[in-house]
């Protein structure tokens, strides 16, 4: 087992509500809940679920841009809660983001080569040649020609933009990337030679991704891990391959059976997911699943399921499923320690 890259701990975030004209707090958006994992050097961890699961909650806390409510985020072994603006400048430098929509993350008025040697530029100063080879040498990673580095983002498709993104993600060689539905925005051809590209960028410069999606196909084809989130929290986690195998979690099952398959002939057999998310100001008590499983017990309405390791190194939080005989003593970071 390696030593993580990074490491989340029991991290929460809440937001409270402020009601009537004096704006009292009132009730709580619980976002995020005691969610912990592990992602080593080059590797991909994926997080997904349904809209308001809270993965974007997740990607905004790692990156410092929100607080988190409790909890801990460790990259190599420190916590950035704890530093200062300045070490937090520095540590930035270590973790990127790659944003789900390719043209409102990039400024409209700047040069694609200004926009990819800009994070440079926030920490050293670049001669006009430093700045042209820089550029070059990120637009070829990426598979662009350096002669496109004078266009606009106007000028580019949205493939092209996503790439320039992760051109600018790759401008302070992070060791890790947090990749925001990086994909979801594009074509399904432009979507597969986005993925192709960041699997080769990983098994070239080691870059570990956290990449967060809604979309399992494109997750099966890039995941090493993948953490299921359901209401804000983790209800399993799992490696890629054993998950899409055999789903244990009744959640997962779900969603994996909604997964459209190209071919008319097959008979679907599994039963869609019903119902809706339930509102996270107001969660079902004990299993926030249990209105919409179809295996719920008395006890689902009461309790709620802890985490519990498997045979197979994948954790699942159900009554039913995973039945809590062998539980870990928490603060619990899951066995995808990598
Ligand atoms: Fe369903 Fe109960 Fe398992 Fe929750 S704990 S997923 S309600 S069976």
């Amino acid at each position: 087992m390696s030593k993580p890259l990074l490491k989340v701990e029991q991290l929460t975030k809440h937001y409270p509500l402020a009601t009537g004209r004096l704006k009292k707090t009132g009730p709580v958006v619980r976002a995020v809940e005691d969610v912990s994992f592990s992602v080593a050097a080059g590797e991909t961890l994926c997080i997904v679920g349904e809209s308001g699961c809270g993965k974007s909650t997740i990607a905004r806390l790692l990156m410092r841009i929100l607080e988190p409510t409790g909890g801990r985020v460790l990259l190599n072994g420190t916590d950035i809660a704890g530093l200062n603006a300045q070490e937090l400048r520095t540590w930035r430098r270590q973790m990127q983001m790659v944003f789900q929509d390719p043209y409102a993350s990039l400024n409209p008025r700047l040069s694609a080569k200004q926009i990819i040697t800009e994070p440079v530029e926030n920490f050293e100063r670049l001669s006009r040649k430093q700045r042209h080879a820089l550029a070059a040498d990120l637009l070829r990673k990426v598979g662009m020609s350096p002669e496109v580095m004078h266009r606009l983002p106007s000028e580019f498709s949205g493939g092209q933009r996503q790439r320039l993104g992760i051109a600018r993600a790759l401008a302070l060689q992070p060791s890790l990337i947090i990749a925001d539905e990086a994909v979801s925005a594009l074509d399904v051809s432009v979507q597969a030679q986005i993925l192709n590209l960041l699997l080769d960028l990983q098994r070239e410069m080691g870059i570990a991704f956290v990449f967060i999606s809604h979309d399992l196909k494109v997750v099966q084809h890039i995941g090493h891990h993948v953490a299921v989130m359901y209401l804000g929290r983790i209800v399993e986690l799992a490696p890629c391959e054993a998950l899409f195998a055999k789903p244990v979690h009744p959640y997962t099952e779900a969603l994996i059976a909604a997964v459209p398959v190209p071919d008319p002939t097959r008979v679907r057999l599994e039963a869609p997911l019903d119902g809706e998310v339930p509102s996270p100001i107001d969660p079902p008590k004990g299993c926030t699943f249990h209105p919409r499983c179809p295996l719920a017990v008395e006890r689902c309405r009461v309790d709620l399921p802890p985490l519990v390791p498997m045979a197979d190194g994948r954790v699942v939080a159900c009554h039913v499923r995973a039945p809590a005989a062998n539980i870990h003593a928490f603060p619990f970071v899951p066995a995808n320690s990598c």
